[in-house]
């Protein structure tokens, strides 16, 4: 089996995180952690905290960096984490969460950070075609339409699109993202732990980019000199 790693995902909106993440986690073995299908499944369960954390979501809204980081806290401190270490996609999402971060991996801390690249008018067209699965969770799109029109094609589920996949908050979502999460690229840049990967094309040839951007990493720890 090979070795677990620590990883962070950044991407925009529908740059194809959750699919590629899904991926990785049966690579290396370890837990996808999604923050966003965390919150969702909290909004499901009818408490205070997903009612809370719905008004936010609903509204394209980030979820305050204080409830967020305690949530991922509270996560990485199970055994699975522990054990064999994680792939995080959708935190951090501002400069905070990524130094709250740092300080919950210490000693330790990340193996690397991926950036997923694909252009805004590809994520856009990306976005209004999505629709995910209610059951599994599979994701189809533009890029990979489901055969049987609203039917899932793994386990027959019925496809929905999200609730926050509308056009207002799509764009507040992105506004969002170039505000506050893409500057946490030159922020890793500057700690050596970043590698941009071309998000574009097939989903299995973009697997294979990061796995070999991941690999090359952990062959060539970065507190080497180059
Ligand atoms: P997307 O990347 O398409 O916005 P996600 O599923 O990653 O979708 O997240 C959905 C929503 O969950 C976000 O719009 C935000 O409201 C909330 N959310 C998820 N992760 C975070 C985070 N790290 N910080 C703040 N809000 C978050």
């Amino acid at each position: 089996m090979v070795p677990g790693v620590r990883l962070v995902v950044l991407g925009k909106q529908g740059a194809g995180k959750g699919t590629q993440c899904v991926r990785l986690s049966r690579h290396y073995v370890v837990p996808h952690i999604s923050t966003g299908d965390m919150l969702r499944s909290a909004t499901r369960s009818g408490t205070d905290f997903g009612r809370l954390v719905a008004e936010y979501m609903h509204l394209g809204e980030l979820v305050p960096d204080d409830v967020m980081i305690k949530v991922v806290e509270h996560r990485l401190d199970q055994h699975d984490t522990k054990n064999r270490g994680f792939i995080l996609d959708g935190f951090p999402r501002t400069v905070f969460q990524a130094e709250a971060l740092e300080n919950l991996l210490n000693p330790g801390g990340l193996d690397l950070v991926l950036d997923l690249e694909v252009p805004t008018e590809v994520v856009l067209e990306r976005l209004a075609s999505r629709r995910v699965c209610s059951v599994c969770g599979t994701i189809f799109g533009i890029d990979n339409p489901a055969r049987r029109g609203a039917i899932c094609d793994h386990c027959g589920g019925e496809l929905a699109q999200r609730d926050d996949d509308t056009e207002d908050s799509i764009r507040r979502r992105l506004e969002l993202y170039a505000s506050s999460t893409e500057p946490l690229i030159s922020w890793y840049l500057e700690r050596r732990k970043l590698a941009a990967v071309e998000g574009l094309g097939p989903a299995e040839r973009v697997t294979s980019r990061l796995i070999r951007a991941i690999d090359n990493r952990r062959q060539r720890p970065p507190e080497y000199p180059d």
